[in-house]
């Protein structure tokens, strides 16, 4: 019932044919973790990995995927592998092409790479056969009618593109690959229709990190001087971490002359690098694109059930980083492709499942208005409210003009203000430290509390609440480039 991927020899590299696991089976028992194996073939430490997204994928899926490897990006920024996933719009230069395809009985998503003699991948392809049933059933394994859709192709890209990285399977304990705990690997078999059981976590593992980082291919980082006291480097890596895109020669040039200009004096260097990272939250750039899309999780749902935050590091890469496509501010239309970029990420938005589970086609204009008020604490004054319902019910209630007022309260400037602090704080841990405020080594949100009650004691100024000092300087931060 298993599927088995075979290999072949090419003239100087191979390709090694790697899939999905699928196992028909019953309920899973306890069991103790088990991490992923692996054969250490994998991208080259460091790289940056174009990859491509085939027309024939459909919207829901390209959505999906860019969460997966926005998601791997993110936890290859905190271990040793350091594998940026860059996504290539041209399709004439990529080395990683995901599309759709035909693949064999119980193969929902199939990865296929092409290595080096010393196991470094060069190539890979990554295919996607959503008609795939299970073995001896006709039970499609991905369901769009089933709960679970809008996060199973997550789930597969997570899986497939941690083959890309050097990961296996875990070892099948009793004989039985569903005695798994429940999302302790990415590289953990699908169980039934669109995992429904969540065998399969929705973001990268502590114990794929483990074994990723045991790997010979993915040494630590251990230089020393640490590089990210040098200066173009400092500044880079917050494009990277903050804007999702390499420097523009000036921006770098810019930010790395200011904190030259210090010369050897120490102390203007650090105040000067710390308000050049302060910066890259406070720019246009990130305001518009990072902070725009906290704001309209915000108004759209809410603070997420038992937290103080409306989004999660994992849901919140992939959605600015296509708010945010094509756009460096100053430079060229960036502002239509701005607007264009905002206007079609609520335009998804609204059709998601998500979204429609929460506003069915029958809430009322005013329903939709108030509930979106709430989820922001009561932003709106009763005239804004009451031309955003006479707005929407004119418009005829559709998602067209649901997305419309969701920008609107999104963009409202009170929100902005109040948000801005929550949002900050927020914006550290996932900025610096690439990860929610209550991952490990956190157990809870007592750090994010801590911080955001320091900034509001310090009327919202980070430099006297010594917030972005803190982090920069943390063993945490610097422990991601160097000693
Ligand atoms: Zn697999």
């Amino acid at each position: 019932m298993r599927f088995e991927g075979g290999c072949r020899v090419w003239a100087r590299r191979v390709a090694w044919l790697v899939g999905v696991l699928v196992v028909a089976c019953g309920a899973a028992g306890a069991a103790r973790a088990q991490c992923p194996s692996s054969d250490n073939i994998g991208w080259a430490r460091g790289s940056t990995v174009r990859f491509f997204l085939d027309p024939n994928l459909s919207a829901e899926q390209k959505r999906q995927i860019r969460w997966g490897l926005a998601e791997w990006t993110r936890a290859n920024s905190v271990n040793n592998a350091r594998v940026r996933f860059e996504e290539d719009f041209t399709g004439q230069n990529f080395q990683f092409h995901l599309h759709n395809g035909p693949l064999g009985a119980g193969t929902p998503a199939f990865a296929n790479k092409s290595f080096r003699s010393d196991g470094t991948v060069v190539a890979a392809t990554l295919t996607y056969d959503l008609n795939a049933t299970f073995p001896g059933t006709n039970t499609r394994i991905v369901d769009p009618n089933q709960p679970g859709f809008d996060t199973i192709i997550i789930k597969l890209t997570l899986h497939e593109v941690g083959h890309t990285m050097g990961l296996d399977h875990p070892p099948v304990p009793s004989g039985n690959a569903c005695n798994q705990p429940d999302g302790a690997t990415v590289m953990n078999y699908i169980c039934n229709v669109n995992d429904r059981s969540d065998n399969m976590p929705l973001a990268v593992a502590e114990c794929d990190r483990g074994v990723l980082n045991s790997l010979p291919r993915y040494p630590p980082f251990n230089q020393t001087p640490n590089p990210i006291d040098e200066t173009r480097f400092f500044v880079r890596q917050h494009y990277l971490d903050f804007l999702n895109r390499e420097p523009d020669a000036g921006g770098l040039n810019f930010w790395a002359s200011g904190i030259e200009s210090c010369g050897a004096n120490a102390r203007c260097r650090e105040v000067k690098r710390v308000d050049t990272s302060a910066a890259f939250f406070l720019s246009i750039e990130f305001q518009e694109t990072g902070y725009f899309v906290y704001r309209v999780y915000q108004a759209a749902f809410g603070d997420l059930a038992g937290r103080p935050v409306p989004i999660t590091i994992q849901e919140f890469l992939p959605e600015t980083q296509q708010v945010g496509r094509g756009v460096v501010v100053g430079v060229g239309n960036w502002q239509q492709q701005l607007e264009a970029n905002k206007n079609a990420f609520v335009q998804d938005l609204v059709t998601r499942r998500r979204f429609a589970a929460r506003y069915p086609a029958t809430t009322t204009a005013a329903a939709f208005v108030d509930a979106l008020n709430a989820n922001t604490g009561g932003v709106l004054s009763q005239a804004e409210r009451d031309a955003l319902v006479r707005d929407l019910a004119a418009a005829g209630n559709t998602p067209q003009a649901r997305a419309s007022v969701l920008r609107r309260v999104a963009e409202d400037a009170t929100l902005a203000q109040r948000e801005f602090s929550p949002a900050f704080v927020l914006m550290q841990y996932f900025g610096y430290l690439r990860r929610n405020p209550d991952d490990p080594p956190d157990p809870n949100f007592d750090g994010f509390h801590f911080w955001l009650n320091k900034l509001n004691q310090n009327g919202g100024d980070y430099r006297r609440a010594e917030m972005v000092k803190a982090f920069i300087v943390s063993i945490e931060y610097r422990r991601r480039f160097g000693q």
